[in-house]
């Protein structure tokens, strides 16, 4: 195709459905932690597809394990098992508190099996008067209609008629609120160790501790969706490492596959239990090409360079981000852990996380927002420090763009 024919981002208003509002250039193509666009401009990507591109752009060891996958067996389906499949979920039973794991295609998806395995558990063992999910405002869990309805925006779930019911919403970090709620009736708590998009806000150790307490007190399940804290990305393979605490049952996706879609619920095998043949499943879930990628992306993070690139580039976004601020003044905090870091503005700059991922795209730098808040950084867990450095150069230049108009 020559640029002319080329496809534009005009077009996107034509043949897409509107929920989404992409920006206006469009990328074509990723190298590490670099990105171009049609008219060959580059960007420093701190953005990593929201945390999914754990290893950045088209890293060899992904390309490698998708292309040699790709010319020996693409898909089956369930009714048989794949060499791929079998593979990761050993190596995520051999380096998780898991001894059992499910294969889906989302975050959402994964987080819809641990919730019907949940019900499903607490009825098998206790009865049906134990459904009680509880969950936490601002918690984000996927778009199905349950995982929305169990994440804590109702701008996400209301419009769309009744919802899955026996859902309870609390305050996060709050261990009054939660002593308050959890009953005999709970059939479980679900929540982020570090909430994402609500914020970039990491559970405080003595609440996520007391919530793991509560859990045993009361029979009720603890999933941890680690969706998108997980896959090295918190600079441990999983953020519940650094806790202290486990979980029944885990999601992972995003950073999973480093860019191929791809997630797994890991839980124990007497909750496993619950979901046998022909309660649950997935035409695509545990599919060979997504399972050999993310075997891949784990043999590269697990790697003790990898997580020690995590905690000292963790390091510089700090110092850097906190010396654009004594310049500015523009936050309020600089919070979260390995490379999930959030800028929360002050209350000069309230609402306008926005302006400054606009202003950060003209200056050639891809970054994210976590509400209207919030600047959100999610680079590749193997970003160089030379590439953070001239990433937050350019994070300075749109930060002085904003505060000059
Ligand atoms: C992104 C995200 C999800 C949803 O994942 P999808 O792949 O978009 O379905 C769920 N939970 C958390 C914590 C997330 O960040």
């Amino acid at each position: 195709m020559t640029a002319q024919q080329a496809p534009t981002r005009a077009q996107f208003d034509d043949v897409m459905v509107p929920n989404y509002n992409p920006a206006n250039i469009v990328p074509v193509r990723g190298e590490g932690s670099h990105v171009w666009d049609q008219q060959g401009r580059e960007f420093i990507d701190f953005a990593g597809g929201i945390a999914v591109n754990s290893l950045g752009h088209c890293h060899p060891a992904l390309v490698r394990a998708l292309t040699e996958q790709g010319n020996k067996l693409w898909h089956l389906s369930n009714v048989f098992t794949n060499e791929p499949a079998l593979k990761l979920a050993q190596t995520l039973v051999d380096h998780t508190f898991a001894e059992r794991v499910y294969f889906a295609n989302s975050g959402a998806e994964a987080n819809e099996a641990a919730l019907k395995l949940v019900r499903r558990y607490a009825l098998d063992h206790f009865g049906p008067d134990k459904d009680q999910i509880l969950a936490f405002h601002q918690g984000f869990h996927g778009r199905t209609f349950f995982t929305v309805s169990v994440g804590g925006q109702p701008a996400y779930s209301e419009g769309f008629g009744p919802k899955p019911g026996a859902i309870d919403h609390l305050p996060f970090n709050d261990i009054q609120a939660l002593e308050a709620a959890i009953s005999d009736r709970t059939c479980a708590v679900m929540m982020e160790p570090m909430q994402g998009e609500g914020g970039i806000v990491p559970a405080n150790p003595e609440f996520i501790q007391r919530v793991r307490e509560l859990c045993d007190q009361h029979n009720a399940l603890l999933i941890f969706d680690e969706v998108q804290t997980g896959a090295g990305r918190t600079g441990t393979l999983y953020a519940y490492e650094q806790f202290g605490v486990t979980p029944d049952v885990l999601t992972s996706a995003k950073g999973l596959g480093g860019g191929f879609p791809v997630a797994a619920m890991l839980t124990t095998a007497k909750i496993a239990a619950s979901l046998k043949p022909g309660t649950h499943g997935s035409t695509y879930g545990g599919n060979p090409l997504a399972c050999a990628v993310a075997q891949a992306v784990i043999d590269e993070i697990r790697k003790p360079e990898v997580l020690e690139n995590v905690a000292a580039r963790h390091q510089q976004f700090r110092d850097g981000l906190n010396a654009i601020n004594d310049r500015y003044k523009v936050f309020s905090e600089v919070r979260g852990m390995g490379l999930l870091i959030g800028a929360a503005l002050n209350e000069d700059y309230q609402g306008r996380a926005r302006d400054f991922l606009v202003a950060s795209a003209d200056a050639g730098l891809m970054c994210l927002i976590a509400g209207a808040n919030v600047v959100r950084f999610a680079p590749s867990l193997v970003i160089t420090e030379a590439e953070v450095a001239e990433g937050l150069a350019r994070f300075e230049r749109a930060v002085a763009a904003v505060t000059a108009a």
